[in-house]
C-alpha cells in the first residue's frame, strides 16, 4: 500500500537521524565535528548517527575538507545514485516522463502520447510501464525506486492525491492516483497540478525563501500557481490559483465544463486561440504552431493574440491586486508567443494599482518545456528525503534488527 503520509511537513525531532541527514543535505554541516557543533550531540552519538544513516545507504564519507585547525576531516555527502526518484507528467496531449538521481540529476526522459483519455486504471498501468521501460533504458531497472510524482492539468486534493475537480476529464471522477499506483509499487507517490510545480519550479532548490509569485501556465489551457512567502498555496480544496474560469466579458471560441457563459480558459486559452484560428483559415495543430504563427507577423494571427493576451492581462491584474506578488511568471509552450506575452503585460501594468505593480516583474519561464518536471523534483525529493521519513527508515530498520 503506498504511502499517503506526507513526511515533509512534520520536523524531525533535533538531534535524530534525519536532522543529522537534513544538515548534511542542506550543506549547513558536512564532517562529523561540524554535525557535533552544530546539534551539540557528543562524538560518539554523531557517529552513530551517520553510521545508520550509511545503512540506510543515503550518505557515504569521502573526499578530505580541510578543517579549522588544519586537520584533514573527510566530508559526509549524500549518495546520489542510490535511487531513482520519477517525474511523470500527464498533459492534455502527452505524456512526459523523467528519471533523476536523488539530488535531482536527470539521468533520463522520454515523451509519449497522452493518456488521460483513457480510463484511470489503463492511464497507471501505461504510466507505470514507460517508467520500467525508460529506467531499463538508462540501465536502472534494479535501482531502488524512491518516489513517484505526477503532474496533471487539474486542481488536485494533495492530502489524498485525488482529483478534484476533474473538467474535462470526466472518466478520472473520484479516481485517485495514490491508490491506483499501490498495485505497483510502494514508493510514495505524489499528485500535484502541474501550474502548481511550474510555481515550485522558481523556489531555491533547497532551504527556505520568502518568495511571492503567481506563475501562470499558458498552455492548451490556462492555470496558475501561487507562492505565498515561500510556501505553496493549495487552498481548501485544492483550487488556489484556478483562474481559468474567471468569467470574462468576451465571445467564448469553445465550450468549457465550468459552465459559465465565457470564461478565460473558453475565451483565451491555447485551445481557443487554436479554434479561432482555424476558423481564419490557419493549419494549427498544436501550441507550437501558434507561437511559430504569431512570429510569422500576419496582422489576423497577431489581433488573435492581442486579443487574447488582454483577456489574461485583464484577470491577471486582479489577482496581482488581490496578492501582491513580486513576480508574475508564464509557463507552458504559449508563453514562448512574444505578442501574447506583450498583450499581457500591457494590459496587466494598465489595469492593476500602483502600489501593487510597483517593482512587479513580469516573465517567460527559462526552458519551459521542463519546468514543470523541476518542481516535480524539487517536491518529490524534499518529500522523499524529508527528516521526518528518514526517521521513520531509521526506526523501521532497528526495529527489523531487532527482529532479525
Ligand atoms: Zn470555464
Amino acid at each position: 500500500m503506498a504511502t499517503l503520509q506526507h513526511f515533509r511537513e512534520l520536523d524531525p525531532l533535533p538531534g535524530s537521524v534525519g536532522d543529522v541527514f537534513r544538515l548534511i543535505r542542506s550543506d549547513i554541516a558536512t564532517t562529523r565535528s561540524a554535525l557535533a557543533r552544530k546539534t551539540g550531540l557528543s562524538p560518539s552519538t554523531v557517529g552513530l548517527r551517520v553510521e545508520a544513516l550509511q545503512r540506510l545507504g543515503l550518505i557515504a564519507e569521502d573526499g578530505e575538507h580541510r578543517s579549522e585547525g588544519g586537520r584533514r576531516a573527510r566530508l559526509l555527502r549524500i549518495v546520489a545514485d542510490n535511487g531513482h526518484v520519477v517525474a511523470i507528467e500527464s498533459g492534455v496531449r502527452y505524456l512526459q516522463v523523467l528519471v533523476a538521481d536523488l539530488e535531482g540529476n536527470v539521468l533520463g526522459e522520454a515523451r509519449h502520447d497522452g493518456v488521460l483519455e483513457l480510463a484511470p486504471r489503463e492511464a497507471i498501468s501505461a504510466m507505470w510501464e514507460r517508467i520500467g521501460e525508460l529506467r531499463e533504458q538508462i540501465g536502472g531497472a534494479s535501482v531502488p525506486l524512491r518516489g513517484v510524482v505526477v503532474s496533471v492539468p487539474a486542481p488536485v486534493d494533495y492530502a489524498t492525491g485525488r482529483i478534484a475537480t476533474p473538467s474535462y476529464m470526466p472518466k478520472w471522477h473520484g479516481a485517485s492516483i495514490v491508490e491506483l499506483f499501490s498495485t505497483f509499487t510502494d514508493a510514495p507517490v505524489l499528485v500535484e497540478n502541474d501550474a502548481n510545480l511550474i510555481a515550485l519550479s522558481e523556489l531555491p532548490a533547497r532551504g527556505h525563501s520568502r518568495e511571492n509569485l503567481l506563475a501562470v501556465l499558458l498552455g492548451t489551457r490556462i492555470g496558475s500557481g501561487i507562492i505565498a512567502n515561500g510556501q505553496l498555496l493549495r487552498g481548501e480544496n485544492g483550487a488556489a490559483g484556478e483562474l481559468s474560469h474567471t468569467p470574462v466579458n468576451a465571445e467564448p471560441t469553445i465550450a468549457c465544463v465550468c459552465g459559465l457563459e465565457s470564461c478565460l480558459e473558453s475565451a483565451a486559452s491555447g485551445a481557443a486561440v487554436a479554434s479561432r484560428l482555424k476558423v481564419l483559415g490557419h493549419d494549427v495543430r498544436s501550441m507550437t504552431d501558434i507561437a511559430i504563427l504569431g512570429r510569422g507577423g500576419d496582422p489576423e494571427v497577431l489581433a488573435v493574440l492581442r486579443d487574447a493576451g488582454t483577456l489574461i492581462g485583464s484577470v491577471l491584474a486582479s489577482s496581482v491586486n488581490f496578492i501582491n506578488p513580486r513576480s508574475i511568471v508564464l509557463g507552458g509552450i504559449m508563453s514562448t508567443s512574444a505578442p501574447l506575452v506583450a498583450a499581457i503585460r500591457a494590459e496587466l501594468f494598465q489595469k492593476c494599482l500602483p502600489i501593487a505593480s510597483e517593482g512587479l516583474e513580469v516573465r517567460a519561464i527559462e526552458a519551459p518545456e521542463t519546468a514543470a518536471s523541476r518542481g516535480a523534483f524539487r517536491l518529490l525529493l524534499d518529500e522523499v528525503l524529508a527528516p521526518a521519513r528518514v526517521d521513520h527508515l531509521a526506526r523501521q530498520a532497528d526495529a527489523a534488527a531487532q527482529i532479525a
